[in-house]
């Protein structure tokens, strides 16, 4: 499987399933999500509800397989540990990678059609004011343990090891 970018020169190499898909209201994510809208051609990233969706690996399971020339980091501070990563060939935002952690969380406009439905809604509480959440899946104001146990029980399988996402 392939996260790809819209023009199609930059792709990323996935293997298997997400461990989880999520939408995610805080404030970073919507933010960002927002200024990457704003350029050229770029796709939507920030739902109507503004929550930005996420298909969420095991870092040793992504592979920037072509165009990594054309990736470009972003932080909303300088000193932030979580950078945003976009193809400039298209500005499709691809990933979000929190630099420490041993996951990372793919746009999942990116992924192909069919991708895996979101399953869980985190930091709830920064939604936008007079907007519904999904009823269909459960909602946390902040991180959802059953992500966060996910997370821990990923980690182990992966050794405790944090790779990292270079191109
Ligand atoms: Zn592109
Ligand atoms: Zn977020």
């Amino acid at each position: 499987m392939e996260a790809v970018c819209r023009c199609g020169e930059t792709t990323i190499e996935l293997t298997g399933k997400p461990f989880e898909s999520a939408i995610c209201y805080c404030e970073s994510c919507r933010t960002a999500g927002h200024g990457f809208e704003q350029d050229r051609d770029a796709p939507q990233t920030v739902r109507a509800d503004g929550g930005v969706e996420y298909c969420i690996y095991r870092k040793d399971r992504v592979k920037i397989a072509r165009g990594g020339q054309h990736l470009r980091d972003y932080r909303l501070k300088p000193d932030s540990p979580t950078r945003r990563v976009v193809a400039s060939c298209c500005n499709s935002p691809m990933f979000a990678d929190y630099t420490p952690g041993h996951w990372l969380s793919l746009y999942r406009g990116r992924l192909p059609e069919p991708a895996p439905e979101p399953r869980v809604c985190v930091m709830a509480k920064d939604r936008l004011e007079g907007t519904e959440l999904p009823k269909d899946i459960p909602a946390y104001d902040s991180f959802a343990p059953r992500l966060m146990i996910k997370l821990l029980v990923t980690w182990a399988a992966m050794g405790f090891r944090r790779p990292k996402i270079t191109f």
